[in-house]
């Protein structure tokens, strides 16, 4: 019995390291969340700056044309005979002179915001690349504790076979039943007084008696198996 103590014990520490091992990764894939939205805002404001270039680019190129045209139209200005032609003409050239001051309004304006929106890149960039790397540093931290959680398991595994060998067949069996059967948790448990500690409800007298006597009982209730904490105390392991 004592050293099917030992390997619950052992079974115990086994199956809480684990579910540390299932539980460590999540804490990850709140990392994961945080970096993706991370690229997210610096690639907004990437695409912020393209668009204010763009926009400058077109205005500029747009002035271009409009120039050029307003040229052509002074050249022919000249060989207009009739007035009300060259008023006409007159007319259009002011109205894409109107357009060209309005575009130039527009260019400075954009060039303002390019200014702040390179400024604002530059800061976020500064930002998002500490927080990037302080969640590097997270994860690996992560990463290396659930190395140092799988490595202890496997150490506890390889002290079980040595003491599958000390504990009855028959025993180390009904052991293992037990503990399929309920999953977690222990499948020996001690007596508490009158109660079973495994699930807390009354074990008859003349069952707790012989479980004193050093008889394998199981709970009537639970099924795990009843010892006598004074015959097997936990620091005698
Ligand atoms: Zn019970």
């Amino acid at each position: 019995m004592n050293t099917l103590l030992l390997l619950q014990d052992l079974d115990l520490k086994i199956e809480s390291l684990r579910a540390r091992e299932a539980e460590i990764p999540k804490q990850k894939s709140k990392f994961d969340i945080h970096r993706k939205r991370l690229a997210a805002e610096l690639a907004e404001r990437e695409e912020m700056c393209k668009r204010l270039q763009l926009e400058q680019r077109e205005a500029e190129s747009d002035i271009e044309v409009k120039q050029g045209q307003i040229k052509k139209y002074d050249t022919q200005l000249f060989a207009i005979k009739k007035n009300e032609e060259y008023q006409a003409l007159l007319h259009e050239i002011e109205m894409l002179k109107k357009q060209v001051a309005l575009k130039e309004e527009r260019i400075i304006a954009v060039m303002v915001d390019l200014d702040n929106a390179k400024a604002r890149l530059t800061e976020d960039k500064k930002r998002i690349e500490a927080e990037q790397k302080e969640i590097e540093a997270q994860c690996a931290l992560i990463d290396q504790e659930l190395n140092e959680a799988a490595q202890e398991r496997r150490q506890l595994e390889s002290q079980r076979q040595p003491l599958i060998g000390q504990v009855e067949p028959g025993l180390f069996a009904r052991y293992q039943r037990i503990r399929f059967a309920k999953k977690t948790g222990p499948a020996v448990v001690p007596l508490n007084g009158e109660v079973c500690s495994g699930c807390h409800m009354h074990v008859p007298p003349q069952i707790v008696n012989e479980v004193l006597a050093g008889k394998l009982h199981a709970c009537a209730h639970c099924g795990r198996l009843l010892y006598d904490r004074e015959n097997f105390p936990d620091n005698g392991r």
